[in-house]
């Protein structure tokens, strides 16, 4: 046996609630119809109940309820889940699948001892993920070996579950698309900020200078927030909530300090949490007002592009668009994107089938679940494929990330890219 309950024991069939698992009364917003299933991308691979939302969400109640005790069955089915939030959009009956998740996953956390592999994973995300300069000397060795030519050298000598890490890593020396400077001129108009997240700013810089670049092109007053600390994502869907609250509550200080009106991530999983601190810190004596504000000025870049006239451009390529998941699902942005690339001249727009399916990359579900990661990425890039685009825009790096290790093993000439560097791309006239 991998793991097991610490703390607790089996308690026989019960009625009503014995542990304190998730929000109990949320458990029955659920009403069984099972409406949600083929939007579950877990489910659609396993075809198995416990790997849908309604089968998860009855572990859950039966946690909750003692009929069931947290073995290794119960946590491989919750964290196989990818907290895409798929089954939020189809369910009609306004399940709040998200926060369930997050207060299993807590509850997980303090009452589950994981095995040896498993906890070292864990660790080494918790780690290292939410902090930058940690990230940046981690990342040393393979920048290096990057400008020496040796980066294939070095993953063939890693061992096979760092080289599935390393096979992520975007190119760490590659040059990226930049805003021309004339067109940035930073002045009046409302302000905006912009979220620089954590995994973001050491290995995406470009999209959130971009993002920036583009708000600024459209007329906002872009106001710098230093030092950004992790949105608190990673933690929430890791089942740390006690740390991802904390996140949560330095943000919300240095956001509402900011003053900016438009509170925008170039990362739609950090843009989503951002819009969370509202329902997240309801209970905070301090923060609960502003939590509220915060959250209401979160939101993704083509919002405010969109508000104000696009930034012009020109490309002339054939672009489809992969819908991450917590912007459609956890925010509702589905169109504003797309409105936005064809609105540039030149671009012709495709749509794939299963645009608004999961990756695979869910944070870092694919360090973490890498074989449900891999067919996912799979079913995504053949998706892609059949299209025939040039490049697959999209609004998240983790999912940048994903597809774009994907598309390389398979040696496709299609191109992965932010929407804001596309935008930077168009704007310079490449
Ligand atoms: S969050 Fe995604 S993977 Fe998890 S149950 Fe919902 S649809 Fe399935
Ligand atoms: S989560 Fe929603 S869609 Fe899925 S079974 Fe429950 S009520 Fe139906």
């Amino acid at each position: 046996m991998a793991g097991r309950e610490t703390g607790e024991t089996a308690v026989p069939a019960h009625s009503g609630p014995v542990r304190d698992v998730v929000e109990y009364d949320l458990l029955f917003d659920c009403v069984h119809c099972g409406l949600c299933l083929e939007s579950c991308p877990t489910y659609l691979l396993t075809r198995a109940e416990m790997d849908s939302p309604r089968g998860r969400i009855y572990l859950m109640k039966s946690l909750e309820e003692g009929r069931i005790t947290l073995d290794d069955d119960v946590v491989r089915h919750l964290d196989a889940c990818l907290g895409c939030r798929g089954c939020e959009t189809a369910c009609p009956s306004g399940v709040h699948y998200g926060r369930l998740l997050e207060q299993a996953r807590d509850f997980v956390d303090r009452n589950y001892r994981r095995g040896f592999c498993d906890t070292m994973r864990h660790a080494a995300v918790r780690f290292s993920f939410p902090y930058p300069a940690r990230l940046r000397a981690m990342l040393w060795p393979l920048r290096t070996a990057e400008r020496l030519k040796m980066r294939a050298a070095v993953r063939r000598l890693a061992p096979r579950a760092l080289r599935e890490w390393i096979d992520l890593l975007p190119a760490q020396t590659q040059a990226a698309p930049v805003y021309p400077e004339a067109r940035w001129p930073n002045s009046g108009g409302p302000t905006a900020v912009v979220h620089h997240g954590c995994v973001a700013q050491v290995l995406t810089p470009s999209a959130n200078r971009n993002t920036e670049r583009a708000l600024a092109a459209a007329g906002y007053r872009v106001v710098q927030l230093a030092p950004t600390a992790c949105c608190g994502a990673l933690d929430l869907h890791d089942g740390n909530l006690r740390r991802g609250l904390d996140f949560a509550r330095r943000n919300v200080r240095a956001l509402k300090r900011s003053g900016a009106q438009a509170i925008v991530s170039a990362a739609s999983g950090c843009a989503a949490a951002i819009a969370s601190y509202g329902e997240l810190l309801k209970n905070d004596p301090e923060l609960a007002g502003d939590a509220r504000e915060v959250s209401a000025r979160a939101t993704d870049l083509s919002t405010p592009l969109l508000a104000r006239g696009t930034p012009a451009g020109r490309l002339e390529c054939t672009v489809t668009y992969h819908d991450s998941c917590h912007l459609v699902h956890g925010m509702g942005v589905r169109e504003g994107p797309r409105k936005l690339l064809a609105l540039i001249a030149g671009v012709r727009l495709v749509e794939m089938a299963e645009s608004d399916l999961c990756c695979g990359s869910a944070g870092s579900y694919n360090l973490l679940e890498p074989a449900m990661a891999h067919q996912l990425a799979r079913r995504k890039a053949d998706n892609i494929e059949a299209t025939g685009a040039d490049y697959v825009v999209l609004g998240n790096p983790g999912c940048e990330f994903q597809v774009a290790a994907e598309l390389r093993r398979r040696n496709s000439s299609v191109r992965v890219i932010h929407l804001a560097d596309f935008l930077a791309l168009a704007a310079s006239g490449a």
